[in-house]
């Protein structure tokens, strides 16, 4: 599947898990996000091995770290307080400003350097964890770990986290269906996909 795809059925996760928690407006306005950008997730392996050939183009990867930098601005401006709340979106402009300077392909893993040091800076675990998946992805071919098990339940880490930060029912639920949903939507079972995912990777290459 491509983006445009991996985002809908991630969002419709997350519409799923509002209807789930009987959620407000603005309750699933927010499970609806981040069920659609769990649903983009594991594509965040553009920047491996296998990227250089065609699929991302160093504006894409641009595109994905000014959309890291931006949603860390409006997460830091909603969710912490004075001095933090600037710590946290001058990360987001510096890596927002690192982004349009830097155009070689290692852009991510700087992407991944600025979201670790924010979520350290800052106390938040899920952010931390989030910048050392995102360094992680940067490094590895595509299709690879962040489309496995391991790579769904280290995301289940960042998820709990993030659950626990906004202290808001179903943030767990809707990032990990949404999350799922990718998974599925690259597996070979599905009639237009060539190649399958490796769930079980480092034990089996196996492809389902
Ligand atoms: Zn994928």
């Amino acid at each position: 599947m491509n983006g445009t795809a991996h985002m809908a059925a991630g969002a419709a996760a997350g519409f799923i898990t509002a209807n789930s928690v009987q959620g407000d407006f603005s309750t699933t306005a927010v499970l609806v996000t981040i069920g659609g950008i769990s649903g983009l997730i594991p594509d965040l392996d553009i920047d491996g091995k296998l990227s250089n050939k065609m699929t991302f183009s160093p504006k894409m990867i641009r595109t994905v770290a000014g959309v890291i930098s931006i949603l860390m601005m409006v997460y830091s401006f909603l969710e912490e307080q004075g001095r933090e709340q600037w710590i946290g979106i001058g990360y987001g402009v510096g890596i927002l400003l690192l982004s349009t300077m830097i155009t070689q392909r290692r852009m991510l893993m700087f992407t991944g350097i600025g979201v670790t040091a924010a979520g350290w800076h800052l106390n938040e675990i899920w952010l931390l964890l989030l910048g050392l998946y995102i360094i992680v992805a940067s490094l590895i071919p595509h299709r690879t770990y962040t489309h496995s098990i391991l790579g769904f339940v280290f995301f289940g880490f960042i998820a709990s986290n993030l659950e626990s930060s906004l202290v808001l029912e179903g943030v767990f639920e809707a990032a990990m269906l949404g999350y799922a949903s990718h998974l599925i939507g690259d597996m070979k079972l599905l009639p237009f996909n060539k190649r399958g995912v490796k769930l079980f990777l480092p034990l089996s290459s196996k492809e389902f």
